[in-house]
């Protein structure tokens, strides 16, 4: 029977262990991000539509095709984020910045929204993991932010990782750069699909972003932003390049990365798993200096990432979850069901981390056995990475002695333990 409903479409369920995954991943966040002094920050989904138009930019395909926007009961357009930076400057201004500690340090962890083609690693609901340094100019700052990006990718896992990075002008060298970019692409225009010819007179940079073969073709040999670049830019983004450098972060320069979003300015950087394609960046991040200003606030310097968690998870190369020790707590019947649960309780009370689990299906010992083997064999489908199982079988005769059997499946061992033993025992 097909069922009667199904979750909206690009949209996903997660289940565990795929769950676990997730929460596996963001705790490892949380520890590296917290210890470098980042604290989490959780704002609203839904935010007024004008926040993302006036930071993501008017004529990005973000806020141009993408966004899940609507009126609300009482006609205000609202919109589910599509990412998370300017919902981060808009309560760092409303909670009141002046009174905040400087830099100030946040990451997030979330779901956010927009409307694309769903395909491998491309969702219309999907989760970033970001982080925000915000308050500090100086190349330093782009250079911790990214050294601690890779503490947390090292973390996970990964070894072959490298970034792409560029810089992007900001205020006059932007303009002259837009121009240049104009003047190399109106002589070919009419290669142009109509959405980028628009492009062309409304924000050039943004032609960067196009799939489309026959623009990315029309910008060959067009004028790079490095190029445009003022001397304190241009000697910011060396000092970002010698600060990677003694880092021994691996970095290749890229002329053409401006990014998706128009708050960007100066240093942008993407991070490539060459699994996913070139398509698919699993994160992206940069300087965005003016965007606190564009907010109505002071001017903030501010640098930061965004990480598609769900693209990260995808090309993970190991398991992100601490093993765990599974107790297989094994009634021999069901009159055995409250001594079982007695023994776990017990077991739980000096095992903090381990999992204990009560078989209530009443399947008796020797299928009980079968399925713990099976958990220890790797059972797809078991939420949690287990590093061994004991498993714990309680029948009529153990009940009468208040005693448990304890086999430890790996080990093929087997011992008779007293109840009273296995808290005192556990927290040895
Ligand atoms: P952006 O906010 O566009 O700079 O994107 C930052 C990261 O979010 C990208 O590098 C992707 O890993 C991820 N991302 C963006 N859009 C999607 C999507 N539709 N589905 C899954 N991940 C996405």
């Amino acid at each position: 029977m097909s069922p009667a409903y199904r979750a909206v479409k690009g949209t996903r369920d997660l289940l565990p262990p795929e769950s676990e995954k997730y929460a596996a991943v963001e705790s490892i966040a949380r520890q590296v991000f917290g210890g470098y002094g980042y604290g989490e920050i959780r704002t609203p989904i839904l935010e007024s539509t004008e926040l993302f138009s006036r930071s993501v930019g008017e004529t990005t395909d973000i806020v141009h095709k993408e966004m899940y926007t609507f009126l609300d009961r009482k006609g205000r357009s609202l919109t589910l984020r599509p990412e998370n930076t300017a919902g981060v400057v808009r309560a760092a201004l409303e909670r009141g910045i002046d009174r905040m500690p400087r830099p100030l340090r946040l990451w997030y962890a979330g779901e956010q929204f927009r409307y694309e083609r769903p395909q491998k690693g491309r969702y219309r609901e999907f989760r970033q993991i970001g982080a925000e340094m915000i308050g500090v100019p100086g190349s330093a700052s782009d250079a911790e932010v990214l050294v601690m990006l890779f503490d947390f990718l090292q973390r996970l896992g990964f070894i072959d990782l490298s970034v792409t990075l560029n810089c992007v002008p900001g205020g006059a060298g932007r303009e002259a750069f837009a121009d240049a970019l104009r003047s190399h692409v109106r002589p070919r225009a009419r290669r142009l699909g109509e959405d980028d010819r628009r492009r062309v007179e409304e924000n050039p940079l943004r032609l960067f972003d196009s799939k489309d073969p026959e623009t990315k073709a029309v910008l060959e040999g067009a004028p790079t932003t490095v190029e445009f670049l003022d001397p304190e830019a241009a000697s910011h983004y060396a000092e970002v390049k010698e600060f990677l450098r003694e880092s021994g972060i691996p970095f290749t320069e890229s002329p053409a990365l401006v990014r998706g979003l128009d708050y960007y300015t100066v240093t942008v950087f993407e991070v490539v798993s060459k699994s996913l394609g070139a398509q698919n960046a699993i994160l992206g991040g940069g300087r965005y200096d003016n965007l606190f200003a564009d907010l109505g606030g002071p001017p903030l310097p501010a640098v930061g990432f965004a990480i598609g968690e769900d693209r990260l998870v995808e090309v993970l190369p190991g398991d992100p979850r601490e093993p765990r020790e599974l107790w297989y707590v094994l009634p021999g019947s069901p009159e055995d069901f409250p001594y079982a649960m007695a023994v776990a309780r017990a077991l739980r009370s000096g095992h903090a981390g381990a999992v204990v689990e009560t078989d209530l299906s009443g399947r008796g010992f020797a299928k009980g056995f079968t399925r713990a083997s099976a958990i220890l064999a790797g059972d797809a489908d078991y939420p949690f990475r287990v590093s061994e199982v004991r498993v714990v079988s309680v029948g009529s005769q153990e009940r009468a002695e208040q005693t448990v059997k304890i086999k430890t499946l790996s080990a093929r061992r087997e011992e008779a333990v007293p109840l009273a033993a296995l808290t005192r025992r556990s927290r040895t």
